[in-house]
């Protein structure tokens, strides 16, 4: 059996973190290591798909709700309201966790923060 990833364990409460949001199937935190003014997660509560592609073959629906629920986030938490939508895909790709989540980048982005 493999390990619980990292937001499993979040959303189990093993490790803390503030759940800005969520729905029937996904949540919201902050980034621990933010790279913008405004930095958040979304990650859907199963821990079934690795990343964005396995999403949007086996759950397409989920992925529109990753999409809606991210914009829905960056009209509460940042000022115009515009945000960058990231999903690294892949350890050469800058992917850390194996459990499918999108960075939410907004409020005054600059060229350095490309690299979530
Ligand atoms: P990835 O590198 O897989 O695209 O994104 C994983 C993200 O999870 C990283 O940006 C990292 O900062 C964030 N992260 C890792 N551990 C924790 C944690 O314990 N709490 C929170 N809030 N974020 C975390």
């Amino acid at each position: 059996m493999t390990e619980p990833s990292i937001f499993t364990r979040i959303l189990d409460g093993e490790i803390p973190a503030e759940i800005l949001a969520e729905t029937d199937r996904l949540f919201a935190i902050r980034d621990i290591a933010p790279q913008a003014p405004v930095h958040l997660l979304v990650v859907p509560k199963t821990a079934d798909y690795r990343d964005v592609t396995e999403v949007a073959a086996a759950d397409p629906s989920l992925l529109a709700e990753i999409v809606a629920f991210a914009n829905e986030l960056a009209g509460q938490h940042t000022d115009d309201g515009d945000f960058r939508l990231i999903f690294n895909t892949g350890a050469n790709a800058g992917q850390t966790v194996f459990h499918v989540h999108a960075h939410v980048l907004g409020g005054g982005l600059t060229e350095k923060s490309v690299g979530a």
